[in-house]
């Protein structure tokens, strides 16, 4: 099987991931995926295929040199997103891509134009897998799915590249920010892994935000509003107040690259109580701890104005930054830079405003920052990935396996 003909075949799994389960994984067809992965990996001749019960699929090349050298992984995500459909895709490749407008659907004029997505000219010549419009594509994490094997193929046809013992992980739930929770590292075994599972060609990302959510409920006093001067307490206005007390500037719309945020995601109130929730986001573990400490300072500065246990907290760190765990291994990412211009792209080094499983693995011990995989509009019908995208991913793999036995 080629590089593209293994994409196709795994985007006829349905494999969206569901918040609603609580289970893992939580949906069947993933497992199902799973169950076909492992037997082709076993067909590949591969060593050490196991898939817990889980729906972790973790395999190995083994080293083809006596050089004692470091176990490094390849991490892909076999779950779609919750977003939209990923059930009968039926992708399409359009041919030497011309620069126009895709015609997706003729019958609803689902078209993918250059005019939205501006980034489809870059693509211009290449061969592009889409959809019919009707479901996503599939290509996150797909794409690093075949990309990862078809790696690992490619070093099995090509024994004059030394390579010391790659390990391969599968996992469920990516999209539901479950994919490293039950992820075994200490099965896994590695020095250090990448996960491919970023978008345009030359992404490199070991950044990540630092994140927390907080929850101030307010407690108000009713009073009969025909006489309440001086006794009735509005839960609603005190939140008002609250809220116009954090830096109207400091939002996810106001904010881009290296800046911080508080993001108001909710509020439900009523005179007797308000509830009001927040996310906290900053790359900059200093500005993070400093801007969970003003929301602290805010909710005492409540209770100092209108008494005691009026406003009261609850904060919860989410996930950190990955950047403080690659810092002290910084070859991780110099081996990767090496092998995306020895595979002829440009690394683009970027850091992700959100989180990305690489991060819990990072602080689970396993280095992980992440890799293009080429596909882009996730997550929606206009999803869509380059072949070249994908070959050049393939290449990476290929390059950072040899690189890391040539050091
Ligand atoms: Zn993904």
């Amino acid at each position: 099987m080629t590089l593209v003909e293994r994409f196709l075949k795994y985007v006829s799994f349905d494999t969206q991931s569901s918040e609603e389960t609580g289970v893992t994984p939580s949906t069947s067809g993933q497992m199902v995926f799973a169950r076909y992965l492992k037997e082709e990996l076993e067909s590949l001749g591969l060593e050490d295929v196991t898939l817990d019960d889980n729906g972790y699929l973790f395999a190995t090349l083994p080293a083809n040199t006596d050089k004692p050298l470091p176990t490094v992984g390849f991490i892909a995500h076999m779950d779609t997103s919750p977003d939209m459909s990923g059930k009968d895709v039926s992708p399409r490749i359009v041919q030497c891509y011309d620069g126009g407008e895709i015609v997706l659907c003729a019958d609803e004029n689902i078209v993918l134009s250059p005019a939205q997505f501006p980034e489809l000219l870059d693509h211009k010549g290449e061969e592009l897998i889409v959809t019919n419009g009707k479901t996503l594509l599939g290509a996150d994490d797909k794409a690093g799915i075949a990309e990862i094997v078809s790696a690992i193929v490619y070093l099995q046809e090509h024994p004059e590249i030394k390579h010391g013992k790659i390990r391969i992980g599968f996992n469920p739930d990516e999209e539901i920010g479950l994919g490293a929770h039950k992820f075994d590292v200490e099965k896994f075994g590695c020095d250090w892994a990448y996960t491919m599972d970023g978008g345009e060609v030359g992404e490199l990302e070991f950044e990540n935000f630092n994140a927390a959510s907080a929850k101030v409920t307010f407690k108000g006093r009713n009073v009969h509003p025909g006489y309440a001067k001086h006794k009735m307490i509005n839960s609603i206005r005190v939140a008002n107040r609250f809220m116009a007390m954090l830096p109207s500037h400091e939002t996810p719309e106001h904010t881009e690259g290296y800046e911080g945020f508080y993001h108001l995601v909710g509020i439900s109130g009523e005179v007797e109580q308000t509830v009001v929730s927040y996310i906290i986001r900053d790359h900059n573990r200093t500005r993070f701890e400093s801007r969970k400490q003003e929301i602290e300072h805010l909710v005492r500065k409540i209770n100092a104005e209108y008494g005691e246990g009026t406003a009261t907290l609850d904060l919860h760190d989410q996930y950190y930054n990955m950047r403080e765990k690659i810092e002290p291994v910084m070859h991780v990412i110099d081996i990767a830079f090496q092998a995306m211009k020895d595979a002829g792209v440009e690394p683009r080094v970027k850091a992700i405003r959100g989180g990305t499983d690489g991060a819990q693995l990072s602080f689970k011990g396993l280095p992980c920052p992440n890799i293009f995989a080429g596909g882009l509009n996730f997550h929606g019908r206009y999803e869509f990935v380059p072949i070249q995208s994908m070959e050049k991913a393939m290449m990476v793999i290929v390059k950072i396996a040899g690189l890391v036995a040539a050091r």
